[in-house]
């Protein structure tokens, strides 16, 4: 089938119907501006109030987030970084995990008028890699010392669900020994960034042992996703879009992940938006997403709008929205990415991120091949701010008191969807990824950390075992015994162990 009948066949309108109401999508324009303009001047008690609603690790209310994204004065909003660093603490305490994006392809059908993939962009080098590519690049992620990974693909029926599902099984398959011959290292996670997709097609990832499955919104007003994604390709359907995570949820994959492309329109709408999209998911699954994004556009190879939207948001409003986010959905982990550059983007964790990536590579090929950004700037998406290796990265925030979590354990464990929610909201899944965040540190520190990054990372591995040892949830749940005895035999050469 060629590409232009093959996108005409993707939609399936009652898999969007059925999840309207009234006929309407929970995006209303009129009602968000309202919040908005209603909630301007916040009372300072009022924001305390809310504050504490979100320590307690309850979804805010729509009303309760305008208020929150239309606070100007400094004190309160000091009090609001504070308070955002209280929630992610207590949900996720000082872990920040790590994973590699790996882009499959870009072969496009859509025309989005800010990427560099669209399809009449006629200077980009188009590529889909063959089963042998993904595994030569798997392999060089790993080596990294990456145990987790998001595998990004265009939408086009070249990287269709049968390709996806074949490339996790081909990622899962690979096998490295590690470099100090303690036995070998997998990508134990592949989370998916693609195309909405029909559930039947869901049901073939999720076969697969898909892990998260990310599907972002790029911008939540009609209007405006109308102007920039074009009607006549698949993508211009904004329902088809707002309605991929439910039908992930219905095929059974009940961890996803949600995100706008900030700059394509007003930074506070969007963030409603995001939060109307979790209440949604809460609404028709009782489950929430997994994450939150919220990529801020960066200059992409061939695309104007790239670095003269109207919309584009200052370092200051982007400190702002993560801090509302934080505190609106504070179960969610929240995704910084190297899109930013290396200053704020550690300002960004040391606020409420819980999970980025290092050692990062855009281009098609690019990790086998060892290629730098600027070795082939026609084959990226957009530019990176911040190319530290993940090694430098681990370095850096265990030297600011972060333990760099390499786990993967959840979704092994059965800990996805209402469970993961449930045991997030109470502060009890932190607790298990604690254990799981030092046994997993443990094996890099011993397989791919230098010299520097191993000394320092020694000195919080204790700090990390102390805590453990005084922390009476271990020990009135008797999981000592087994972690202490996982942390030996790992520290004695054996790997992926987990509790
Ligand atoms: S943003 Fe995604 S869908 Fe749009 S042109 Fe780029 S790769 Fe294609």
């Amino acid at each position: 089938m060629n590409a232009k009948d093959w996108a005409a066949a993707v939609i399936k309108q009652d898999e969007i119907d059925k999840y309207l109401v009234g006929g309407k999508d929970f995006i209303d324009e009129g009602k968000i501006y309202e919040e908005l303009e209603k909630q301007k001047n916040p009372d300072k008690q009022q924001v305390r109030d809310i504050l504490q609603k979100s320590l307690d690790i309850k979804i805010l209310t729509p009303a309760e987030t305008a208020l929150l994204l239309n606070v100007e004065d400094p004190e309160l909003l000091q009090e609001m970084r504070e308070t955002a660093l209280q929630v992610k603490r207590k949900v996720y305490d000082n872990r920040i995990v790590f994973f590699a994006p790996l882009y499959l392809s870009n072969v496009c059908v859509n025309s989005c008028k800010y990427c560099g993939f669209r399809a009449e962009n006629k200077e980009e080098k188009r590529h889909v890699l063959s089963m042998d590519e993904v595994r030569a690049e798997t392999a060089a992620v790993i080596d990294e010392g990456h145990k987790r990974m998001i595998a990004v693909y265009g939408e086009h029926p070249l990287s269709g669900a049968d390709y996806i599902a074949d490339s996790i099984s081909t990622i899962y398959s690979v096998k490295r020994t590690t470099p100090t011959g303690n036995g070998f290292n997998n990508i134990r996670r592949v989370n998916v960034n693609a195309a909405p997709m029909e559930i039947a097609d869901l049901k073939k990832l999720w076969r697969v042992g898909i892990g998260t499955y990310q599907v972002f919104q790029e911008t939540y007003n009609h209007e405006r996703y109308a102007e920039l994604h074009p009607a006549n390709t698949v993508k211009g359907n904004y329902r088809w879009r707002l309605y991929a995570l439910h039908r992930a949820m219905d095929a059974g994959i009940d961890d996803v992940a949600m995100g706008a492309l900030f700059g394509l329109y007003d930074w506070k709408f969007e963030v409603m938006g995001l939060l109307y999209h979790a209440l949604d998911l809460e609404r028709q699954f009782g489950i929430g997403p997994h994450t939150v994004s919220f990529p801020r556009m960066q200059p992409a190879p061939g695309s104007f709008l790239s670095e003269h939207s109207p919309y584009l948001v200052s370092d200051e409003a982007t400190r702002r929205l993560v801090t509302v986010l934080r505190l609106a959905i504070p179960y969610s982990g929240l995704i910084v990415t190297c899109r930013e550059e290396a200053g704020l983007k550690r300002e960004l964790i040391h606020l409420g991120c819980t999970q980025t990536d290092a050692s990062s590579k855009l281009g098609i090929g690019a990790y086998s091949q060892k290629l730098k950004q600027e070795d082939n700037p026609d084959k990226v998406q957009f530019m990176l701010g911040d190319q530290h290796s993940l090694d430098e990265e681990v370095k850096l925030l265990a030297e600011d008191g972060m333990i760099t979590s390499f786990c993967t354990a959840g979704y092994r464990c059965g800990r996805t969807g209402d469970k993961i929610m449930n045991l997030l909201e109470k502060g009890v899944e932190g607790k298990f990824c604690k254990l799981n965040a030092v046994l997993t540190f443990r094996e890099y520190l011993n397989d791919y950390a230098s010299p520097e990054t191993r000394a320092v990372g020694e000195k919080l591995i204790e700090q990390e075992l102390r805590e453990i040892e005084n922390t009476p949830f271990f020990t009135d749940k008797k999981l000592l015994p087994t972690f202490r005895s996982y942390y030996e035999r790992i520290a004695r050469g054996e790997r992926d162990l987990y509790m």
